[in-house]
């Protein structure tokens, strides 16, 4: 692998605006992050909207307008989270995928996340699966635990491979609940990843720059962002998501790996040229 896909998570549905006061949360917040990240070096963005109210929504008429807007006014290649917030109904969350992204998540297992329960249930593990390859959507994998990797064999095996036929993994690590994000775990996941698939990682919180740097070492891909880390370094604040993309764009270029080009990543991904 000789660059690097950098995605960005600019926004998640963890942070409350009054706490984060420069979270993107409008789409105007949006587009304009989304312009700046790409122009730092991402290539994909991962997506939870907000509603008027800047609480997460998946209100798809709302969803559309995202994934039409920022197709317009960007390259990236959008994908939407299928996580929603923890609270979210699954048929909400596969209604998702009727505001066909090019991407969306597809998390393989349930995790305690903080406080809350994130629920992925076997059935509807599959059943988003399924009306992935239908709309041609590419998942990313997402994985919070070692053990959900034995699930995306399971799944794999049983209901065969994604559209574009290519498998693309996120290892989310350091949510409390969820597997540390540290080396150890990294080198852990990455034996029981499927052959020929490619990987992300990200580290939440203080995790965020070893796992980061064990990413590049071990030849993944990075995702960053706002969704995953408010804090650049002790004591200091995130300015903004491009501020976050800069950073592991310049880790990925020091690791002779620069960030690869929405060109170069949609044929990696096998996502189609949709603009
Ligand atoms: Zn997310």
């Amino acid at each position: 692998m000789t660059g690097t896909l950098i995605t960005v998570a600019p926004t998640g549905a963890e942070h409350a605006k009054p706490d984060v006061p420069n979270l993107p949360v409008t789409l105007e917040e949006l587009v304009a992050e989304a312009k700046a990240c790409e122009a730092a070096g991402a290539a994909m963005i991962h997506v939870h909207i907000r509603g008027a109210d800047a609480k997460p929504t998946l209100d798809l008429r709302r969803l559309e307008e995202t994934v039409a807007a920022l197709r317009a006014e960007t390259n990236l290649v959008v994908q939407l989270s299928t996580g929603g917030a923890v609270t979210d109904p699954e048929a909400d969350r596969l209604r998702v995928l009727d505001a066909m992204p090019d991407s969306a998540s597809c998390t393989m297992g349930t995790v305690n996340f903080g406080d809350d329960v994130f629920m992925n249930r076997w059935e509807f593990i599959v059943e988003l699966h399924g009306r992935m390859r239908e709309r041609r959507i590419v998942p990313e994998y997402e994985i919070f635990d070692l053990g959900q990797l034995a699930t995306l064999h399971r799944l794999l095996d049983q209901h065969g491979l994604p559209a574009g036929e290519h498998v693309h993994v996120d290892l989310v690590m350091g949510v409390p609940g969820g597997m540390p994000g540290d080396p150890e775990t990294l080198v852990a996941a990455l034996r029981a990843i499927p052959a020929g698939a490619t990987f992300s990682a990200t580290g939440i919180g203080r995790t965020s720059l070893p796992v980061m740097l064990a990413s590049l070492s071990a030849g993944g891909h990075l995702r960053v962002g706002m969704e995953d880390t408010v804090s650049f370094a002790r004591g200091q604040r995130v300015r903004d998501n491009a501020q976050l993309v800069a950073r592991a764009a310049e880790f990925a270029s020091l690791a002779q790996r620069p960030p690869l080009s929405v060109d170069e990543v949609r044929p990696l991904l096998g996502v189609a040229q949709s603009n």
